[in-house]
């Protein structure tokens, strides 16, 4: 996507923010010897930041703006080694909040709305994000944070509660608890904000048909501001975000050189009007891409497809970049598969191989199906995999979907 006069007249701000504090990205600029841009060009010669980055800034080596400004601070936890602390002023909880609004707006939900938050309150930005949104839109807010699904419950029939900010986990299991205590009819749930993770289809149609909801995937991460910078629209095509409070690229993680509107790549954020913590080029490693064109809802914010996975789960195979999820994709459209396969991977007398197992029942002809998959595959991302169809039930059962690629080239 284009960076506009508009969006360099911001990112030139921020840059003499962090530059002006002397912060670790000020000092990277002006290492690099960059004081403004002026062009696409320009920006794309601006170093990118990371998570480490913002690890060693710990513990509040990220903030920009004065001491007496910063208001609050949260936390996004690392899975290794130090958290990365997030410093914000009143003015970024507050555009936190306009952005948030802006979700439930989109969502078409009002300030007639009943809305419960069952993320978690605390260091991280979840819960407070959803209620700060929903009180600048005006709507009452019912503050329950996870767990203890018996009060959960409850106080969403006591509360006619109409609206649910959740994740999909939780929903899924609260739906389940719905249908199993036969209290449907006490709920009165219109729809669900979904935190934005990967999930798939039919976990989405099973927690929007035994809800009766519409259901709106919202994105966001704690290192730009948290949950609340794009979500779906009705039509249920991509995630609107704000230009005009941040500025999305995709880059192939690989190369990191920005890739054309409608190609998957990684998610690359920088704010536009940060104060507390500006962030530049910062590599989010969520997968996605840019929708071009305009969406038939008549909104003029830019989409992002819904995430497709992080850049851990890319495999590098035949110098093609591919995903886990591109196979998924293909693999929907043969309804004779079930829903589980394996993807293996190595190198083989100087080439890679990828071996795709998928499993049927008996009533198929297994070479001619692993024929009619292996095409598609060619067709569609651009190399030919090595098809094995098993009968069902001879594949590993697992939740988890990075345990179905199995790379053997590093072993
Ligand atoms: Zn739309």
């Amino acid at each position: 996507m284009q960076i506009t006069e508009e969006q360099i007249k911001k990112v030139n701000q921020q840059i003499h923010a962090l530059v002006e504090a002397g912060s670790f990205y000020g000092r990277k600029l002006e290492e690099a010897g960059i004081t403004s841009i002026s062009s696409q060009e320009d920006f794309q010669q601006l170093p990118f930041s990371e998570k480490n980055d913002l690890r060693e800034a710990y513990p509040l080596g990220l903030m920009t703006a004065p001491e007496k400004d910063i208001v609050r601070i949260h936390s996004s936890s690392g899975t290794t080694g130090l958290p990365v602390i997030i410093p914000y002023t009143a003015k970024d909880v507050d555009d936190w909040a306009i952005m948030f609004r802006r979700c439930y707006e989109m969502a078409g939900i009002t300030n007639l709305d009943r809305i419960q938050v069952t993320p978690g309150y605390g260091l991280w930005t979840a819960g407070i994000g959803f209620q700060n949104g929903a009180e600048k839109l005006g709507a009452m807010v019912i503050p329950m944070g996870p767990g203890n699904t018996e009060k959960q419950l409850q106080m969403m029939m006591d509360m006619e509660s109409t609206v649910l900010c959740s994740t999909s986990s939780y929903a899924l299991l609260l739906a389940e608890e719905i249908e199993k205590r036969g209290i449907k009819d006490k709920i009165h749930l219109k729809k669900g904000v979904i935190g934005s993770e990967r999930w798939g289809e039919k976990m989405r149609q099973r927690i929007s048909g035994e809800l009766g909801i519409e259901l709106y995937d919202i994105y966001g991460l704690t290192e730009i501001y948290g949950p609340g910078i794009g979500i779906s629209c009705k039509e249920d095509n991509g995630m609107h975000y704000w230009d005009d409070y941040i500025y999305i690229e995709i880059i192939d993680p690989v190369t990191l050189q920005p890739v054309a509107d409608g190609e998957m790549g990684e998610i690359v954020i920088t704010t536009l009007v940060k104060e507390g913590a500006p962030l530049i080029r910062y590599r989010t490693h969520d997968l996605s891409r840019i929708l071009p064109g305009n969406c038939p809802c008549g909104s003029p914010y830019p989409r992002l497809d819904i995430i497709q996975g992080r850049t851990d789960d890319m495999m590098k195979i035949k110098g093609v970049n591919v995903f886990p999820s591109q196979i998924e994709t293909v693999l929907r459209e043969f309804t004779e598969l079930s829903s589980e396969y394996q993807i293996r991977i190595s190198h083989l007398e100087g080439k890679d191989t990828m071996r795709l197992y998928v499993e049927t029942n008996g009533t198929v002809d297994f070479t001619e199906l692993a024929e009619r998959i292996s095409e598609k595959v060619k067709s569609r991302i651009g190399f030919t995999p090595l098809v094995k169809v098993v009968e069902i039930g001879v594949l590993p059962r697992s939740e988890k979907k990075t345990r179905r690629v199995i790379d053997e080239r590093y072993n």
